[in-house]
């Protein structure tokens, strides 16, 4: 297994739409298990385009302490969100560093494949439907910034791209 290399805003990778995975495609195993091990050094959610892979696929880890086993979803579609919005913080390992409330559905239902083409239909609340609904946002070009009033946005980008400049700058 291979430690992939996150790309970082303002990568224009991170702009584009993931195309559909075809179950014929035989990279997606070695995929999903670079991705597992990249996210087990830090976060809860990585989508393939932030490994430079412009296919639609995500995993999600939220750690030990949730009682939601790592799993793999490809070509995942949300067919339903409550109209109830909640605000939760949102970072991203696109942009480290940096993180803001982003309002979204409470609860959704998703479709998706698990890593053996199997179909399976999850009801998700709390974090986990924040995680599966900021990874889907990555597989159709959007980061959880876009979420944010343009003020709010700027503020958030000077403060990541200043954080950068300083971590670059260190011997
Ligand atoms: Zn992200």
């Amino acid at each position: 297994m291979t430690i992939l290399t996150i790309l970082h805003y303002p990568d224009s990778t991170l702009r584009k739409t993931s195309l559909l995975v075809d179950p014929k495609d035989a990279t997606i195993p070695g995929l999903i298990a670079d991705m597992f091990e990249t996210l087990a050094i830090d976060g809860i959610g990585l989508a393939a385009p932030q490994v430079d892979v412009l296919k639609r696929v995500v995993v999600i880890d939220l750690g030990s302490d949730q009682d939601i086993p790592p799993f793999a979803l490809i070509n995942p579609e949300i067919c339903w969100c409550s109209e109830r919005t909640v605000p939760y913080s949102n970072g991203c390992l696109s942009l480290p560093g940096v993180y803001a409330d982003v309002v979204r559905p409470e609860e959704i239902e998703v479709k998706y494949l698990d890593e053996n083409f199997n179909q399976h239909h999850l009801k998700a609340n709390d974090l986990l439907a924040v995680c599966i609904q900021h990874e889907i946002d990555h597989l159709d070009g959007k980061l959880f910034i876009d979420h944010l009033s343009k003020l709010k946005r700027e503020v958030l980008i000077r403060k990541f791209v200043k954080k950068t400049q300083r971590s670059t700058e260190l011997p």
